[in-house]
Formats: structure tokens, C-alpha cells, sequence
């Protein structure tokens, strides 16, 4: 996949979760709303954004958040995303 300057993108963020401990002030200000749970993607929604992309050659996926340690799961989710490097090569 290339973007409309014609650069290659192989690489790809996705946040998994809005919430931090820290709160550092620029990411989260007093009075920030936080995203239900509910809207958040699934890992299964996740896994499938990951395999969409996977096909269109991106073969580097970062986690990120907030902190997205803090989302039950994540460990497992980053698991399940490895075999996407894989499709991609
Ligand atoms: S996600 Fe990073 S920048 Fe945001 S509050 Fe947490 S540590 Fe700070």
C-alpha cells in the first residue's frame, strides 16, 4: 500500500484502550472524557483491522494506548496480532 506521495506503508498504530494510570497532563487533561467500553474496538474487531491491513502489506503493527497494558487481555491480543507479521511477508 502506498500513500499518495507514492511511500511504501508497512506500518500500522492501534490503540486498544484510552485509559493510563499516569495522566500525563497533555494526553489526558482535567475533564478528559474517556470512551465506554462499550465502543472500544473488540479483539476480535481488532484482529480483523489487523488482517485487513495484513493483506494490503503492512507487516508492522505497534499497540498502543494509553496504556494499553492496562486492557485485560493484552498480552493474549498481542498473541493473536503476531500471526498477522507473518501473512503479511
Ligand atoms: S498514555 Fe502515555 S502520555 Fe498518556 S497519560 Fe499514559 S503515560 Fe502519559
Amino acid at each position: 500500500m502506498k500513500d499518495k506521495y507514492g511511500r511504501e506503508i508497512e506500518y500500522m498504530r492501534i490503540s486498544i484502550m484510552d485509559r493510563c494510570n499516569l495522566r500525563c497532563q497533555y494526553c489526558m487533561p482535567e475533564g478528559i472524557s474517556l470512551v465506554p467500553m462499550e465502543h472500544i474496538l473488540t479483539f476480535e474487531e481488532i484482529e480483523l483491522v489487523c488482517q485487513a491491513a495484513a493483506e494490503l502489506g503492512i507487516c508492522k503493527l505497534k499497540i498502543t494506548g494509553g496504556e494499553p497494558l492496562v486492557r485485560l487481555g493484552c498480552p493474549e491480543l498481542i498473541g493473536r496480532l503476531k500471526r498477522f507479521q507473518e501473512l503479511s511477508r
